[in-house]
């Protein structure tokens, strides 16, 4: 290894929306934390590799944007989430059989999340941290390989350079180097589904509700984003067996829209494709451990969960909130035992929401008539019983216990 020429606090490798809110929490705190990332982010809608996706961000996760900062420049841009309406549209054609609101309103006084485009929140993020004195955002080098010593651990960038630190936080996504250089294993699912992310416009306005239609397949969801082009605008995320989702990723657009009119059984009208659509491999994915010396591992180095019900970037948020509340203060960012603690409590707690995830992805894709009839009534058994649907409400919101 190259001699380290430069040491830092904390070292973030990866910039993607996780590993950038990590910096902000990091610097924010007044740590000397570097921040570095193979590609430079992509921050305009119609860029070629922008991120279509958008992200629902839940109570806790406002609050703690709210707390690292970041919150004040995206509250503008943010659609709010009152109502989660979940349609069963299995049968013959997609036609709504059985349609049910849960009312944010129910549970408390704040919609369920906000909204926002995934391009729009790396362009508010780069700015956010050029803001802050003690972060340091590096694109166009990534991390190639981990040497940890007791007091500090050294990182090989792919420039043949070397920083010290003395903890590493790994936001280096589903694939991630650094978990592999630490020798840390995942279990992983696949359903054989993708996801198919989009904008869509629609004549019928939103009303700030997202709905959700079920039918096997997976889920098609549509969620509120603000008017586009004078019209009211949805993001969607339209999950499908993958031979199905590579068919409608080769129609044309008109083709495209009108299949996704359909399979949307018309609750918001027609739909019209608006820029781009992205195709993503769903999986559930859980690293076997969450630390190793002077590394934690956050968001989707840690966990992958399929799209459903908002959790991902939530569930990451959750990692680098608790991480912070643990460094803020301590002597040593690294010490071994500030990182058990982190394990401790992130582990248990991802793993039951892999669980419920994985459980409504398989139910969201029953084939077979009788199942189809179960998810049907279990639905309305759900919505039906007052205390069971604000259980389940505020569970989804990210509520403890
Ligand atoms: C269709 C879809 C819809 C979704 N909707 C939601 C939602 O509504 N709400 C929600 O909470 N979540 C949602 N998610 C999940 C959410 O998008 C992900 O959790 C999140 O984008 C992952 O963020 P990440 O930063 O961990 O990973 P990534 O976005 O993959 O970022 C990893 C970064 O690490 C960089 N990198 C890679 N290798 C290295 C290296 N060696 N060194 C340094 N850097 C490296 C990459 O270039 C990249 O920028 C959705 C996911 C999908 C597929």
């Amino acid at each position: 290894m190259t001699e380290a020429r430069e040491s830092y606090d904390i070292v973030v490798a990866g910039g993607g929306i996780a590993g950038m809110a990590a910096a902000a929490a990091f610097g924010g705190l007044g740590l000397r934390t570097l921040c570095i990332d193979p590609e430079a982010p992509v921050t305009d809608r119609d860029a070629a590799g922008a991120d279509l996706r958008t992200t629902a961000f839940l109570q806790p996760s406002r609050d703690f944007l709210d707390r690292i900062g970041l919150w004040p420049r995206l509250a503008p841009h943010a659609s709010a989430l009152q109502v989660m309406r979940i349609v069963d549209a299995g049968g013959p054609t997609p036609s709504p059989r059985t349609i049910r609101d849960f009312d944010a309103a129910e549970i408390g006084s704040l919609p369920f999340g906000w909204n926002l485009p995934n391009w729009l929140l790396r362009r508010e993020f780069v700015a956010a941290l050029a803001d802050l004195p003690a972060v340091t955002h590096r694109c166009g080098v990534a991390a190639s390989g981990l040497l940890s010593r007791t007091g500090a651990a050294q990182l090989r960038l792919s420039d043949g350079s070397g920083v010290e630190a003395r903890l590493v936080v790994a936001a280096d996504g589903r694939n991630s180097t650094l978990r592999r250089a630490a020798g840390i294993g995942v279990s992983t699912a696949r359903y054989a589904q993708k996801a198919l992310a989009f904008a869509v416009t629609h004549p019928e306005p939103h009303r700030n509700v997202s709905t959700e239609v079920h039918r096997s397949g997976g889920p098609f969801t549509l969620v509120p984003l603000p008017d586009r082009d004078g019209l009211p605008c949805s993001a969607v995320v339209w999950m499908e067996h993958g031979p199905e989702a590579e068919r409608l990723m080769a129609l044309d657009p008109a083709a495209f829209s009108a299949a996704a009119t359909h399979r949307s059984g018309g609750v918001q009208g027609p739909l019209t494709l608006t820029g781009g659509r992205r195709l993503w491999p769903i999986i559930s994915q859980v690293a076997h451990r969450f630390t190793a010396e002077r590394l934690a591992l956050v968001a989707e180095a840690a966990h992958v969960v399929p799209p459903i019900g908002a959790q991902g970037l939530n569930m990451s948020l959750a990692d680098i909130r608790t991480l912070t509340d643990l460094i803020d203060g301590a002597a040593d960012p690294g010490a071994p035992t500030l990182l058990d603690a982190y394990a401790r409590a992130r582990r248990a707690e991802v793993l039951t929401r892999i669980a419920g995830i994985d459980l409504l992805n398989r139910a969201s894709m029953l084939e077979p008539r009788p199942l189809r009839d179960l998810r049907r009534a279990g639905l309305t058994v759900l919505s039906g019983v007052a205390p069971l649907r604000r259980g389940l409400m505020r569970l989804g919101l990210g509520a403890r216990g």
